[in-house]
């Protein structure tokens, strides 16, 4: 059962984004990759933010990172979203990018207990035959306490 209701339509990709939509339907997180500077673009792009080129690949990462920041939200701006309240929205540093950012949802994690540097692991949410990537709380992580 995907995150968020089945009638929450998730936009179409687009054409500089074939290399994650294609990464996704093998569940395989892929990022853009500038070809010239090396830097990762997320979202992506059709140029690089730093260099302009124009040239990229798509690189797989580990789908790990933690938790940089978060909100709950309570109020559905979207009717469609009324019935998934309160969700939450994640924003995921994923690991061994350079400090790339996904946006995303945590998974069977109450929003009480959601925490900024919680460690997660990727996890497939698969919604209309389409896996897209959402998070849960990694099972192999310290506990911090404080
Ligand atoms: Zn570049």
């Amino acid at each position: 059962m995907p995150y968020l209701p089945a009638g929450f339509e998730v936009p179409p990709f687009l054409p500089h984004e074939h290399g994650f939509a294609e990464g996704c339907r093998l569940r395989e997180l892929r990022l853009q990759r500038c070809t010239d500077c090396g830097r990762f673009r997320q979202p992506p792009a059709p140029r690089c933010a730093h260099c302009r080129s124009n040239r990229s690949d798509w690189t797989a990462v580990s789908g790990r990172g933690e938790i940089y920041t978060y909100t709950i939200v309570r109020h559905a701006a979207n009717p469609v979203l009324r019935e998934a309240l309160p969700y939450n929205v994640v924003v995921v540093l994923l690991d061994g990018t350079e400090g790339v950012r996904l946006v995303s949802n945590l998974i069977d994690t109450a929003p009480e207990h959601i925490r900024i540097g919680q460690r997660v692991v990727l996890h497939w949410d698969i919604r209309d035959a389409m896996p897209l990537p959402c998070f849960r709380l990694d099972p192999d992580a310290e506990i911090i306490h404080g």
